[in-house]
């Protein structure tokens, strides 16, 4: 018996047992193999390491890009003038949360007062808020003891 990780034509991922790789062949082209999800009959083998789900297949990025290596004045004063803005930030303006693409929404669309915030966004929001043409940044991460 061997088993694959198989993905449909919808991109759910999913496992089966088959006798061994010609078996799988066979019952795919016959329309047997399907969907575990949907029930779609497309389904195509997924190359994957033995024992890993294939979620963890998938390119996660980082939380934050991290530096290394010998820093100038000059990389020390931007990284000073960084935690500078982080300091004003997060004293001048309100931390919303996950609340942040709502929030910086209704400011936009006049439903709520403009004032500062700063929270959470995921990328895909970030680019959504931009799309929409509501101004946002990024507001660099720094680790908290870095001084
Ligand atoms: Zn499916």
């Amino acid at each position: 018996m061997i088993r694959y990780g198989l993905v449909c034509k919808d991109d759910h991922a999913f496992e089966a047992w088959f006798r061994d790789s010609d078996a799988f062949d066979a019952l795919s082209r016959a329309g047997q193999v399907s969907c575990t999800v949907c029930g779609s009959t497309e389904v195509t083998k997924q190359l994957m390491a033995p024992g890993i789900p294939a979620k963890s297949n998938k390119y996660e990025p980082a939380d934050q890009h991290m530096l290394a290596g010998p820093q100038d004045a000059e990389q020390r004063e931007l990284m000073d003038a960084v935690r500078r803005l982080r300091k004003y930030v997060t004293e001048t303006a309100d931390y919303v949360g996950e609340q942040f693409p709502e929030e910086a929404r209704k400011m936009h669309y006049g439903e709520a007062d403009e004032r500062g915030i700063y929270g959470e966004a995921s990328l895909r929001d970030a680019k959504e808020l931009l799309e929409e043409g509501i101004k946002v940044a990024p507001l660099p991460k720094l680790p908290d003891d870095a001084n």
